[in-house]
């Protein structure tokens, strides 16, 4: 991609009505444009990360055998009154009108829904477990959206949900989630914690948030140090390895504000361990029985009985992650981002000097990515004319990880590279190729 091709609108200031980093850098540099109140259009950059995301959520759901689905935005109001919610969920819900006059809304969330899907599709206790998911908008009307992506009204988010016969085959189902979420914040260089949590106008009474710690996170966390060292990499997807992975985690005393208590975290956890910060929120699952499924009459035949489904939620924020990997990656002190190479909306910016009489940089800059994108990495080439320096500081700030600069310096086979934030050194092509594919 050229530079000079691309939308990408990168202002020269913060925006002032920005407070914290992933706003003030999501709009600099283009990534996103407020149409109105926590409603964003998604630009070619910041949809370039979103969607790379969504990739790797989607990834790991498959390997739980977790099966994608979409269902549509916009929900009859009918199944929301059988399960109750239509009058509990208040104004976070947009309600709408069609021309028939029927009572419509935008989903929130979707337990209603796949709930009737299920119903309908489902009979007998031999089809479970079922695990399934999607990747969809979701719109609240949040009483103060704020943060740019972090807090909207109309968010992307990846919910999942679980069918079994009995709590104890629902808690491995709850299991397999958890231990996908812990490697799916993995994989995005993020650290995120399991704390227990309530359970809200979800309902049910088994519930964990992942949180993952930045200051400006809106969440109040007090937790046991030693929580980061658990191990989880190597857990099997069977029943047992899962368990003894939650008894892990749940020894550790680890809670939001909402569920916190003075004497317990005290009692629980040594004064040199004690940690109380804060964080942001972007993942929560939740066990709910049969709240939705004997309300909404989802039930399987057993021996010619009837048995009402256990179900469970898992929501991911896809689009709250955006913002939430700038927060715990922004390098304050010198200012610098640098996104996860496998989530960066392209791997490396390619810099040449561009003179008006002697275009031979730039050749050589379109010859270069050619020979990376064959080997699968993506570029941006900057044509316009600005000073190599310019250049170099605009893809900081959007934090490419790697750029390669073809100014003077740049002889032969050798050329200037570097990463965000390291030193420029002069190495060839094939050694840049290696850098870089380490990182994928
Ligand atoms: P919060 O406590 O932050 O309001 P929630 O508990 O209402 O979130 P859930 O119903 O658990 O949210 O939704 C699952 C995930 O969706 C959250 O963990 C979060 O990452 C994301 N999410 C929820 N609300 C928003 C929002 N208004 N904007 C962006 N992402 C959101
Ligand atoms: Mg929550």
């Amino acid at each position: 991609m050229l530079f000079s091709k691309s939308l990408i609108p990168i202002l020269k200031n913060n925006p002032s009505e920005a407070k914290i980093k992933s706003h003030q850098l999501m709009l600099r540099t283009g990534m996103i444009k407020q149409s109105s109140a926590g409603i964003y259009s998604w630009l070619p950059l910041g949809f370039k990360i979103m969607k790379k995301i969504e990739n790797i959520v989607r990834e790991e759901q498959n390997k739980i055998l977790a099966q994608e689905i979409l269902m549509p935005t916009i929900q009859s109001s009918e199944i929301w009154k059988e399960s109750g919610r239509f009058d509990d969920y208040g104004e976070e819900m947009l309600r709408i009108k069609d021309r028939q006059n029927r009572e419509m809304l935008y989903g929130p969330t979707n337990e209603e829904l796949v709930t009737d899907i299920f119903r309908s599709s489902v009979k007998s206790y031999k089809s479970l477990p079922q695990l399934v998911y999607h990747i969809q908008w979701k719109f609240r009307d949040e009483l103060r959206p704020r943060f740019g992506v972090m807090r909207c009204r109309e968010f992307f988010m990846k919910d999942a949900y679980s069918f079994d016969l009995t709590d104890n085959d629902a808690f491995f189902s709850y299991n397999k989630f958890f231990l996908s979420y812990l490697r799916t914040f993995k994989r995005l260089e993020l650290s995120a914690i399991p704390m227990a949590a309530d359970t809200g106008p979800i309902g049910g009474n088994l519930s964990h948030e992942f949180i993952i710690l930045a200051e400006t996170g809106e969440s109040k966390i007090y937790t046991d140090k030693d929580i980061f060292d658990v191990n989880f990499q190597d857990t099997s997807l069977d029943k047992s390895s899962l368990e003894s992975l939650r008894k892990k985690y749940d020894h550790y005393y680890s809670v939001t504000d909402e569920k916190y208590n003075e004497v317990d975290f005290n009692s629980n956890v040594k004064k040199e361990n004690q940690l109380i910060t804060k964080g942001i929120e972007v993942g929560h699952i939740f066990y709910f029985g049969d709240k939705y499924s004997k309300p909404m009459q989802a039930s399987v035949d057993i021996n010619g009985k009837k048995e009402y489904v256990k179900m469970g939620s898992y929501g991911i924020g896809v689009s709250r992650l955006v913002g939430a990997i700038i927060e715990a990656k922004y390098d304050d002190k010198n200012e610098l981002m640098c996104w996860p190479t496998k989530i960066a909306p392209y791997h490396c910016a390619i810099i040449p000097l561009i003179n008006k009489n002697d275009k031979s940089s730039l050749d050589k800059a379109m010859n270069i990515s050619k020979v990376l994108k064959n080997n699968k990495i993506d570029t941006i080439i900057d044509d316009t004319d600005e000073s190599l320096s310019a250049k170099m500081k605009k893809f900081n700030l959007i934090g490419i990880p790697f750029q390669i600069i073809l100014g003077k310096k740049s002889e032969g086979e050798l050329i200037e590279f570097k990463k965000v934030g390291d030193d420029i050194q002069k190495i060839d092509l094939k050694e840049i190729i290696k850098i870089i594919n380490k990182e994928l």
